[in-house]
């Protein structure tokens, strides 16, 4: 039975991305949290280089990567980032234009 990938919540993405991570063995040892942030950028350069040389399926791609990877840190270290973002969105909507920022 396949899963409905349309109506799962993030803290779902999370537990499946640190799922597969997990059954991949990308947790058998302690995470470097440092290295698995530093990848999570890399992945973000990636999809840089896929927009540079106009790769569009690439770019997606990569994009897919970084949130994957970003889902199974998360998971791995029981963050809930949906009320994290929730909590996050509340604050930004109190600040001011452009966060106070002249330029
Ligand atoms: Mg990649």
């Amino acid at each position: 039975m396949s899963l409905n990938y349309e109506n799962l919540s993030l803290k779902q993405w999370c537990e499946l991305c640190h799922s597969i991570a997990k059954e991949k063995g990308f947790w058998d040892e302690k995470r470097n949290i440092g290295e698995a942030l530093m990848l999570i950028v890399t992945e973000l350069a990636e999809a840089m280089e896929g927009y540079r040389h106009q790769d569009h399926d690439n770019f997606r791609e990569e994009l897919a990567d970084t949130f994957i990877r970003l889902f199974d840190l998360c998971g791995g270290l029981g963050i809930d980032i949906q009320a994290e973002i929730v909590k996050k969105s509340e604050k930004n909507k109190l600040r001011p234009y452009k966060h106070g920022k002249i330029c």
